[in-house]
Formats: C-alpha cells, sequence, structure tokens
C-alpha cells in the first residue's frame, strides 16, 4: 500500500470513530482530499486507492490538474478564495464551489454555468470567526446571501463552509458549533430552505468539526504529507 493509500485510510477510520462518537452515520461524511501544491501523481495514488473528491485552492493550478487527469468520476472542488474573473475557469469542470462569499461573485457563476450548460454546487463560505483577513461573507449578512443564491438556477446551493481561526481543535469547536446554529436559524427562518453540507475541519480538527456535524471536511496533510 502507498503511504498516501494508508493515509486515506487512517482518516477515514478516525472519521468513522468520531461518527461513532457522535453517533453519526459516517455515510453522511465526504472526506475531500485536498491537493494543492502536491503533485498530480499524489492525485492519482488517492485514485487508485479509491478515492474520488480532491480540493484546489488555486484557479490555474485545479485547471491543470482537471486536464490531466480525465478519468471520469473525479470530483473537484474549489476551495479557495475566488476571483469573480477566474470563476469562468473554474465552472466547467468544479464539482462544487465551497467559496462563495459575495452576490457578485454568485451572479458571475450562475452567468458561467448557465453558459457551460451545467449546473454547478455550491457552498456559502461564512467568517464565523469575524477575522479582518480572512474571506467569507459575515455572519449577519450570510442569509441575505444566502437567499440571492437561491434566485440562481444555475447554482445548487447545498449548504455552508467555514474556514475559522487557526487553533487548537478544542478552541476551534465554538465556531464549527457557530456554522450549524446558523444553517439551523437559516432553516427555521425560511421555512423550505435546506442546506444539508456544513464543510468545515481540516487535518488538525476535522474530528471536532464531525462532533459539530460537519458533512464534508477538507484534509490536506494528513493524506498527502507536508505540502511542497
Ligand atoms: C489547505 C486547506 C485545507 C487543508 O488543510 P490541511 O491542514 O493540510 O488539512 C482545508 N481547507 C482549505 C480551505 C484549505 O485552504
Amino acid at each position: 500500500m502507498s503511504t498516501i493509500a494508508d493515509n486515506l485510510k487512517r482518516v477515514n477510520d478516525r472519521i468513522a470513530a468520531a461518527c461513532a462518537r457522535a453517533g453519526r452515520d459516517p455515510e453522511g461524511v465526504r472526506l475531500i482530499a485536498v491537493s494543492k501544491k502536491q503533485p498530480v501523481s499524489a492525485i492519482e495514488q488517492a485514485l487508485a486507492a479509491g478515492h474520488r473528491d480532491f480540493g484546489e485552492n488555486y484557479v490555474q493550478e485545479a485547471e491543470a490538474k482537471a486536464r490531466a487527469i480525465a478519468s471520469g468520476g473525479v470530483r473537484w472542488h474549489i476551495i479557495g478564495h475566488l476571483q469573480r474573473n477566474k470563476v469562468r475557469h473554474v465552472v466547467p469542470f468544479a464539482t462544487m464551489i465551497h467559496t462563495v462569499d459575495s452576490a457578485r461573485l454568485a451572479d458571475e457563476a450562475a452567468k458561467r454555468a448557465g453558459e457551460a450548460g451545467r449546473r454547478v454546487g455550491v457552498l456559502v463560505q461564512v467568517n464565523v470567526g469575524g477575522e479582518e483577513q480572512k474571506s467569507g461573507t459575515a455572519e449577519q449578512d450570510a442569509l441575505a446571501l444566502v437567499d440571492h443564491v437561491r434566485t440562481l438556477d444555475a447554482l445548487d446551493l447545498r449548504g455552508l463552509m467555514t474556514m475559522p481561526p487557526f487553533l487548537p481543535p478544542e478552541e476551534v469547536r465554538p465556531y464549527f458549533a457557530a456554522l450549524r446554529r446558523l444553517r439551523e436559524t437559516m432553516e427555521s427562518r425560511r421555512p423550505g430552505l435546506r442546506l444539508p453540507e456544513l464543510s468545515m475541519g481540516m487535518s488538525g480538527d476535522f474530528e471536532a468539526a464531525i462532533e459539530e456535524g460537519a458533512t464534508i471536511v477538507r484534509v490536506g496533510t494528513a493524506i498527502f504529507g507536508e505540502r511542497p
């Protein structure tokens, strides 16, 4: 078994254990292997181990990898901050864009998805930590953005994403809980609104995120090792 296959198994086992602790079905948690800055060969090793969901941060790199890895069934997740003028490059191949943080970005994604004749999954990124330098919409503006995204037929709004402050797991936990509560508040204020996905948790804290309700965890280092 390659190291990457080994690491994937270990991470999947830890996900299963966190689900067991939380009384959750492991089927309800999707692991995204964050392959940013990793070579195509690393992605191929993960593919060979049966993994299909990959996360990329940088548009050019994501595009090049999507082109290099033409094998069917790969699901690309855009998890990095996205500039409006770059959206058209990712819409043709992205399964899900996790980082929709403004109405203008959503409009552009919808326009490009319409042109490409496809519907793209999106998450609204919320800055639950309220950190100045972090992207994501402010918590108090998030419902307005959700309302807007729902009007765009070419986008399939699936839920919320957050990138909390970089802290030890027990200190980030309240931010994960805050995203879950925000989702609950939104669903109760908008009857009929469903936001099933919560994308939160990385190598250092995915277990805490799962215990707080994550349905998508984005794990890089624990699968691929340190980034070159
Ligand atoms: C890089 C990155 C990750 C993965 O980080 P690791 O600590 O390597 O697991 C997850 N989410 C986002 C948004 C990232 O940029």
